[in-house]
């Protein structure tokens, strides 16, 4: 191993609101993984909530970041598909393929799921490594900011496709967050017959092309709404906002417990479903970076390099005025 002796810097999370900057040893590959150099690490909004509260109970220390892009420089010893000097974006799920859920074909619901960032060292370092079969080649005319959003774009995809059938249906985004952004673009891609989004800063709706922007309370009749946003209200604005037969999909995570009017749920037939992670949407997720008419390039707004990542995160916490997704630049 030529990295073996070598160091790498990276951000570890080392208890609530403790995100360090250290020191580590390049990681090894095992077996059926590669060793990437990261060239992009985009923040995403579970960062945030996981630097403040966890809820996903990280193990500390650990390096955090899970949206990752970079260059192949070592590969474990089963991996023949892989070469070192590939550009490459990793997917931060790695499914057990043996448990139930797996066996279903649901890996995104693995019962036994690891995660990069979670309980695996993540993307927010020089180096990271990860299982082979979640990382995908990056085409030419894919950079590495944009290979960054291989899972984010492959998890609003799943709450594309929890919506069920979108086409032809009014659907309202509740959220102009990153995600809400991206979720906002591929409804129009799966031919909603209208997207509505509802936000609260100007800057962050104007970059979402060709949708209208509403305010959530005065939304009506709408078949379809999607939770982009973690607020509790906004559960209540949505399912108000759904006509008979319509469909809340809770993408973000509520974490407090929210008092639901079943009545309504069984009066109207309304239905709830979640979406969490992708069920194989990789490959997808990758057709969607290259399609002008997303134009997902402008969900990153700002490239900040790695050295100045206290700058990054306090732009992705409290810039909401100027920055959508903030990235990550190593050198
Ligand atoms: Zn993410
Ligand atoms: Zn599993």
């Amino acid at each position: 191993m030529a990295h073996s002796h070598s160091y790498m810097k990276s951000l570890q999370l080392q208890g609530l609101n403790k995100l360090v900057k250290v020191e580590l040893p390049i990681p090894v590959p095992g077996q059926d993984e590669v060793l990437i150099k990261t060239e992009v690490a985009t923040i995403c909004t579970s960062d945030l909530h996981d630097i403040k509260t966890n809820a996903f109970g990280i193990k500390y220390p650990r390096v955090m970041g899970h949206e990752g892009s970079g260059v192949v420089v070592a590969c474990g010893s089963g991996v023949t598909d892989y070469t070192p000097g590939t550009r490459v974006a990793a997917h931060p799920v790695v499914p057990c393929r043996a448990c139930s859920e797996c066996e279903r074909g649901l890996e995104h619901l693995c019962l036994h799921m690891s995660h990069l960032g979670i309980d695996r060292d993540g993307c927010f370092a020089e180096y990271f490594v990860q299982r082979a079969d979640r990382v995908r080649p990056l085409p030419d005319n894919i950079s590495f900011a944009l290979g960054a959003l291989l899972e984010p774009v492959a998890v609003c995809l799943e709450a594309i496709s929890r919506s069920n059938d979108i086409k032809g249906k009014t659907v309202l985004v509740a959220g102009d967050g990153p995600f809400g952004n991206i979720i906002a673009r591929l409804a129009q891609r799966a031919e909603a017959a209208r997207v509505l989004v509802s936000g609260r800063e100007p800057f962050r709706l104007k970059l979402i092309p060709g949708v209208e922007i509403v305010d959530a309370v005065q939304a009506k009749s709408v078949d379809i709404a999607i939770l982009a946003v973690s607020a509790a209200e906004a559960v209540y604005t949505c399912l108000q906002a759904l006509r008979p037969r319509g469909r809340l999909v809770i993408f973000s995570a509520v974490q407090e417990p929210v008092a639901l009017n079943l009545f309504n749920i069984h009066v109207s037939e309304l239905e709830v479903a979640g979406a969490c992670n992708d069920e194989n949407k990789i490959d997808e997720s990758l057709q969607c970076l290259t399609e002008e008419r997303l134009a997902l390039e402008n969900i990153i707004t700002h490239q900040i390099p790695f050295d100045r990542w206290e700058e990054a995160f306090e732009l992705a916490r409290n810039g909401h005025n100027k920055a959508l997704k903030v990235a990550l630049v190593f050198d």
